[in-house]
């Protein structure tokens, strides 16, 4: 990539702010009560430096509530004034970033949707042109790293050079505990490849639930992430809009009291295997998951067996699993008994749901 020259955080504002930068506010401005209210506490915690809100939001079905639009800008630009906060709000387009430079937004930001939509990235780059903005861009729905990186650089092609990018997770095609998938081992290589890129954490959209904040939010610390983004509402449950992921002031105070920061903790030291232990980790999900999508075409095969009146137990076709998997075990210079006991239990597993099915299906 061309060389740009990307100001590092602690150099975006004056007096220095030192990283991690911590981002909380609302997943959408709803009402100015609600933002009032939202900034005046979130203005009290220390370790908060920037107060954030949708205003326009880009909802997946028509009828949800899409923010309360522009007028939440002169909410925001009250709020920052009288409690001497920076803001910082998501744009979708150049009218957008118009109306955010002319309300004295200090950070925008790039939603998931837009950064997927290279054209809009473009149109929002250049509303930016001969513009000093500091812009964070999340990362696109799905785990495409050129897309990412390419939405970057259209901005750094512009002349941004203050940016970040925002880790939200991944859209999950099968139901898992978040409501996005980390990724965590894409970040790893994203950093070690690009590490003049800042990258910050939103915890709020991997976990899509309060109760894996905190965890979250812990890991993207231990990898020495330079900030967080935390959805934090006055009173989540009456949130029209991620009501499940956002803290309440209070929540978020202990949260950011209960983090060990890095840079504190003996963590950093062993950075190199703490991104090595996450390697491992998603391998092993993937691992199972993939054991778990081969069981399920077992049970369709016995319900076919059966169906045809067909022996569960095929010595022939068990020989031929064994010969073919030993020869790819081979090319990848893998000990043969190991994957030879590997393939036997896996073969007893799918012969007891085998039998376990047919009894079933007899009753
Ligand atoms: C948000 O931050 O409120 C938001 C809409 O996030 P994302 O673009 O990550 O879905
Ligand atoms: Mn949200």
């Amino acid at each position: 990539m061309k060389k740009y020259n990307i100001i590092p955080i602690r150099e975006w504002f004056s007096p220095t702010v030192t990283p991690p930068l911590i981002i909380a506010g609302p997943c959408s401005a709803e009402s100015y009560a609600q933002i009032r209210d939202t900034a005046f506490a979130i203005s009290k915690i220390s370790k908060v430096n920037i107060f954030r809100s949708g205003v326009w939001k880009p909802r997946t079905k028509p009828k949800n509530f899409e923010g309360a639009g522009n007028v939440a800008l002169d909410w925001l630009l009250d709020v920052k004034k009288e409690f001497n906060l920076k803001t910082a709000v998501e744009v979708l387009s150049p009218i957008h970033v118009e109306l955010c430079l002319k309300k004295e937004v200090d950070i925008l930001w790039i939603g998931t949707r837009t950064t997927s939509n290279p054209y809009s990235v473009q149109e929002i780059a250049q509303a930016l042109k001969g513009t000093n903005t500091i812009v964070l861009v999340k990362n696109p729905i799905n785990p495409d790293i050129n897309l990412w990186i390419g939405a970057v650089e259209r901005l750094l092609n512009v002349g941004i050079q203050k940016i970040a990018l925002i880790h939200r997770g991944f859209y999950p095609f099968e139901p898992t505990k978040f409501r996005n998938i980390p990724k965590w081992e894409l970040i790893i290589d994203l950093k070690t490849q690009h590490s003049y890129f800042p990258v910050i954490c939103d915890p709020s959209h991997i976990a899509g639930n309060t109760r894996y904040i905190l965890p979250i939010a812990q890991k993207a610390m231990d990898l020495c992430y330079d900030g967080l983004m935390i959805e934090t509402h006055i009173k989540p449950n009456e949130a029209l809009s991620d009501n499940n992921q956002q803290l309440t002031p209070v929540q978020l105070k202990n949260l950011l009291d209960k983090i060990s920061y890095c840079g504190n903790n003996d963590t950093v030291k062993h950075l190199e295997l703490i991104k090595l232990r996450e390697k491992v980790d998603s391998v092993d999900m993937q691992l199972l998951e993939l054991l778990h999508y081969r069981m399920e075409i077992i049970k369709e095969m016995s319900a076919y067996k059966k169906h045809h009146q067909l022996p569960i137990l095929q010595l022939q076709r068990w020989k031929q699993i064994v010969s073919s998997r030993l020869r790819k075990a081979k090319e990848l210079n893998m000990n043969p008994n190991f994957i030879k006991s590997l393939l036997e239990i896996i073969h007893m597993e799918a012969l007891r749901i085998q039998s376990e099915e047919n009894t079933e299906n007899n009753y």
